[in-house]
């Protein structure tokens, strides 16, 4: 209990108002007037109107009031009833590789088959110089068994490699050129994690499961630090568009973290970032020095690598998730962790020991366990501090565990868009888990009335970044594109303002940067968005409707829409 009395303490005090300065100084660069201001505060107040000077909030208040805050050089906004936000933070996403796949062969959001074969084939035409053709986010739900065939590949890619993930990044598809540089045959083994698929006669089919994926894709020429640049000014364009301004990068590398500084350093980083480095599970506590170096090299006012990153298992659709009682229908199958208990153990508290912020990958019920044990294990060890570790996607909870993130002071990292009730859940999870597991499935509501601390991304590119489409299908839980309607699993819907707050305040908690960003208050940064209609004003089935106007980091704009 004294950990989570802590840290709501912490949050609370981040939350005390500040004195405004005096309005008898200079006037304010910026006023905002006649909106709808919802400033997320701690107690949810509104407001009319914003005034802003030198990147940082100085009044919210009323119309009548902002007044004063008007001189000659002021840039008056009058917002006419529109929205006003603190910015946006997602709590996962990869800006870099999202940004880079887009780049490549991007098959997010096709809707069969034939989409697909006939965007790879066009993608190939027009690319004839490249050595391989990659890319991805083809669906699972478009093949049997979320298993596309190489033979489909080779007939759009008959000529070269190809290699193309799926959306959800834990599967790729490959076709039998690819296949055949790599030496993937039907004699080789699955490696420790991860899996071949194979036809009836055992040959590979094309599909590659998890760690299976770099039997093939180490062959793959490198990226170089351009393309790491480019698809990071692509991610951070997407970002900006959709309002927000800071990002929790889910899984940084080396090369990933050197495309973040090189655009600092040319003032490009739109949007604050916080880095966890993606650890190298499999040398364990020998990974230490590297992520500490990474961690001492990448320290700016908009970039920092204090958090590092743990896959503990993979998904359900294709039972690499880590559960606690076995698939239904695949015998005793269990899924796998990719990590044994005491090594986790072991990790965690080495990392907790020497200061980092932990993030863990945890789909399962099985990985969710070993997460919160590895997690308890090292506070026990190295005694409670404001270490804010959080999980990531939490697709399936068991409910004995779900009280341990508010003991813990564990943040549950959940992505709402998922709640959707799609074909993803409907054909591939719930016949798996059968219906008494998928009573639990992204329980964020139950994580919420057990007193546990939420935080919400998007895991672009898996999924869309727009925080109003993860806003409505918090509340919704149902697919945006299919408008009103009964929920899916109705006991886990949450409302607007927690939604809300899920994106923004518990976004900059899970960031340690409550007191910088995450709510309109005086004396914090202008990270703000203006939104085309107010939230609270639209059925909730047409929240994903709404269209971001103006994103501001710091009182800068880097996004405005055509026409505002
Ligand atoms: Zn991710």
């Amino acid at each position: 209990m004294g950990r989570l009395f802590a840290a709501l303490a912490v949050l609370a005090a981040s939350l005390a108002p500040i004195a405004p300065s005096s309005p008898a100084g200079a006037p304010a660069d910026l006023v905002f007037r006649h909106g709808a201001v919802y400033t997320v505060d701690n107690a949810r107040s509104w407001a009319e109107a914003v005034a802003v000077s030198g990147g940082r909030i100085v009044f919210v208040g009323t119309d009548a009031a902002a007044a004063q805050w008007i001189g000659p050089q002021t840039k008056v906004v009058d917002l006419s009833g529109k929205m006003l936000l603190p910015a946006f933070h997602d709590s996962h996403v990869h800006p870099v590789s999202g940004g880079m796949e887009a780049l490549e062969c991007d098959l997010h959001g096709l809707a069969s088959t034939d989409a697909v074969l006939d965007t790879i084939r066009s993608y190939a035409w027009s690319h004839p110089d490249a050595a391989w053709i990659r890319g991805g986010g083809w669906d699972l739900t478009l093949f049997p068994e979320g298993s596309p065939s190489r033979l489909a590949l080779d007939r759009v890619v008959p000529d070269r490699p190809a290699l193309l993930a799926a959306s959800d990044g834990h599967s790729s598809w490959a076709n039998s050129k690819a296949l055949a540089i790599a030496g993937v045959t039907k004699a080789t083994p699955d490696p420790p994690h991860g899996r071949i698929e194979r036809d009836a006669s055992g040959q590979p089919s094309g599909t590659l499961r998890e760690e299976a994926v770099h039997l093939v894709s180490r062959h793959l020429p490198p990226r170089t630090a351009a393309e790491h640049e480019a698809g990071l000014r692509r991610g951070l364009e997407v970002a900006s568009g959709f309002g927000l301004t800071s990002l929790e990068e889910a899984d940084a590398s080396a090369a990933d973290l050197a495309a973040y500084a090189a655009l600092d350093a040319r003032g490009a980083l739109t949007a604050r970032v916080s880095a966890s480095i993606g650890v190298h599970t499999d040398e364990g506590l020998g990974d230490l020095p590297r992520l500490r170096d990474l961690r001492a090299k990448y320290r700016s006012k908009r970039l920092h690598a204090d958090a590092v990153k743990i896959f503990a298992d993979g998904v359900i659709e294709t039972r690499t998730a880590a559960v606690l009682e076995p698939y239904l229908g695949y015998g005793d199958d269990r899924g796998k962790t990719n990590l044994e208990p005491a090594a986790f153990r072991a990790l965690a508290a080495a990392l907790d020991k020497d200061g980092f912020q932990i993030h863990v990958h945890a789909i399962g019920d099985r990985a969710v366990r070993d997460t919160l044990d590895a997690l308890e294990f090292a506070q026990k060890a190295n005694g409670v501090r404001d270490s804010r570790h959080h999980v990531a996607h939490l697709e399936l909870i068991d409910p004995a565990d779900i009280p341990r993130f508010r003991r813990l002071g564990v943040v549950a990292n959940f992505q709402p868009f998922w709640a959707n009730g799609d074909e993803y859940i409907t054909k591939m999870t719930e016949p798996e888990l059968g219906p008494a597991r998928s009573q639990w499935i992204y329980p964020i509501a139950s994580v919420e009335a057990a007193g546990g601390i939420t935080a919400f991304g998007s895991d672009w590119s898996v999924s869309s970044m727009n925080p109003l489409d993860g806003i409505e299908v918090a509340i919704t839980h149902r697919d945006p594109s299919t408008g009103p309607g009964s929920a899916w699993l109705p006991k886990e819907q949450i409302t607007l303002p927690d939604a809300i707050a899920g994106y923004t305040i518990r976004g900059a908690y899970l960031d340690f940067t409550e007191k910088e960003t995450g709510s309109i208050e005086v004396g914090k940064a202008a990270d703000l968005v203006v939104l085309d209609r107010n939230l609270f004003d639209v059925p909730p089935s047409q929240i994903h409707e709404a269209k971001v106007l103006w994103t501001l980091l710091e009182g800068k704009e880097v996004y405005r829409a055509k026409g505002f």
